[in-house]
């Protein structure tokens, strides 16, 4: 079998997935009884699969297909990289024109003085860089015993050995030996989980002092770094509340804790503006990118620094890299992506009409008899799925109402994720109001539907 194989009948295409190809975060075996969903193309906001059914994305692929789907000037941009330069590394003194461009247009969008990008293939990848660099950075300074990184519950950073470590995930954990030393986790900002009886702004900033508790704890002089998502993404989309971030920041400052933001999922216009740590506020000293900076179209990531930062691991040798670190085809495609985003004024789109837009509506399915809360921001959304709307309790077997509203959404076709009982949206960041609409009653069909089940 060597060439692409769209044109096979679905249960054969089925049958060949189930035999030779693992799947990532799925039970392997089941793919054998349910066959995979073959997507075949897509366009704008909109997968179509191997039976023709067309299937809205709520869920921009893995939280990265920002600009839509189907854009030829990325296809065309990769062609011709593909043809003048299809690959050179960065290393030992070599560069070339798309990856320098690139690092200079990066260094214009962050905020502050985070000028300097280190390269990676993807999220988990440049978080592992993250691990390494801010060890190293202590160590240059002088402080080699500050090696801990703190980071949070319900966290994810990736699914490398450095970077499952650092996310807060206990099914990860459970499998493959993780966490590698020297990783803290604290509790999370979910107040809708585990904020008890507490006013929501008194519980955020009580999450955020168990920074404090921690470094205290475990020793100041111990201890590198915090990393976070601005808005957990795949821990639920939850959106902290307001009090938690000023806190963050003064602790870190105060005890003089490099600041990671991972803007895997918040970058590149999600919350609406260019960076998740611009809507909290934060002033992180490292940020991790990845998904939106090439839309999904390549595989890139990477880590953001600050002068600083960059001053001290590049003073010698930083014996760290990857051969797609820069991929020149990568690179040229995340660039064409970011004149897109920027010429098309994709980011002013979400803050000004797409994000106002959904949060009106996502925020009416309150209304639903299964619907606790919804949270947004920007095009990053939750619902909690509750057995009673009274009560912040949860079902009494999480995750099944989940499940099912899931697969109700599929087959509404709507692609719909869920973490337990929570539902998660992150569409495509071009979509418009009637697509918002569309999303939107296919949800509540969705919801009426798991809702009669579920009696
Ligand atoms: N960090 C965050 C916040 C993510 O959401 C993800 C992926 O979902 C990653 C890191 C890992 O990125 P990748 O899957 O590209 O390795």
């Amino acid at each position: 079998m060597n060439a692409i194989t769209n044109h096979l009948p679905t249960a054969e295409l089925q049958a060949l997935d189930a035999a030779h190809h693992m799947h990532p975060f799925t039970a392997n075996a089941e793919l054998a009884d349910k066959g995979a969903r073959v997507i075949t193309r897509a366009s704008g906001i909109t997968l179509t699969d191997s039976e023709g059914n067309e299937i809205l994305d709520a869920m921009a692929g893995l939280w990265c297909v920002n600009i839509g789907y189907g854009r030829d000037e990325l296809a065309d941009v990769a062609a011709r990289q593909m043809r003048e330069l299809p690959y050179y590394n960065t290393f030992f003194m070599t560069t070339h024109a798309p990856v320098i461009a690139l690092a200079a247009k990066i260094a214009e969008l962050a905020p502050g003085d985070l000028n300097h990008v280190f390269f990676a293939g993807s999220g988990s990848e440049a978080n592992d860089t993250n691990i390494r660099m801010v060890r190293h950075y202590w160590a240059e300074k002088g402080k080699p015993t500050k090696s801990v990184i703190i980071s949070r519950n319900n966290a994810y950073h990736g699914s490398s050995v450095g970077s499952g470590s650092l996310g807060g995930m206990s099914g990860m954990h459970a499998q493959g030996g993780l966490p590698i030393p020297d990783i803290h986790h604290i509790e999370q900002p979910h107040w809708w989980a585990e904020g008890g009886d507490m006013d929501p702004e008194e519980f955020g900033l009580l999450r955020a002092q168990e920074l404090e508790k921690a470094i205290l704890e475990l020793g100041e002089e111990r201890v590198a770094a915090f990393i976070a998502e601005p808005v957990q993404g795949a821990g639920g989309v939850i959106v902290p509340p307001a009090s938690y971030w000023p806190e963050i920041q003064r602790i870190c400052d105060k005890y003089e804790i490099l600041l990671i933001a991972d803007e895997v999922i918040c970058g590149f216009g999600r919350t609406g503006n260019w960076f998740g740590c611009q809507t909290m506020g934060i002033r992180p000293d490292i940020m991790t990118i990845a998904k939106g900076l090439s839309s999904g179209y390549a595989p890139i990531g990477g880590s953001v620094v600050s002068d600083d930062v960059a001053a001290v691991i590049g003073a010698g040798e930083f014996n760290h890299g990857y051969t797609y670190s820069g991929h020149p085809v990568a690179a040229a495609v995340a660039l064409e992506n970011l004149r897109i985003l920027e010429e098309e004024g994709i980011v002013d789109h979400v803050r000004d009409v797409a994000a106002p837009y959904l949060k009106e509506k996502w925020e009416a399915l309150t209304d639903h008899p299964l619907v606790g809360e919804a949270k947004i921001v920007g095009m990053m959304g939750s619902i909690a799925l509750v057995p009673n709307k009274d009560s912040r309790a949860p079902f009494a077997e999480a995750g099944t109402a989940g499940f099912i509203c899931r697969e109700r959404c599929f087959a509404n076709n709507l692609v719909m994720r869920h973490v337990g009982d929570r539902m998660i949206i992150s569409p495509p960041l071009v979509i418009t109001p009637a697509e918002i609409d569309m999303l939107i009653s296919r949800a509540r069909k969705a919801l009426d539907e798991c809702y009669a089940e579920l009696q």
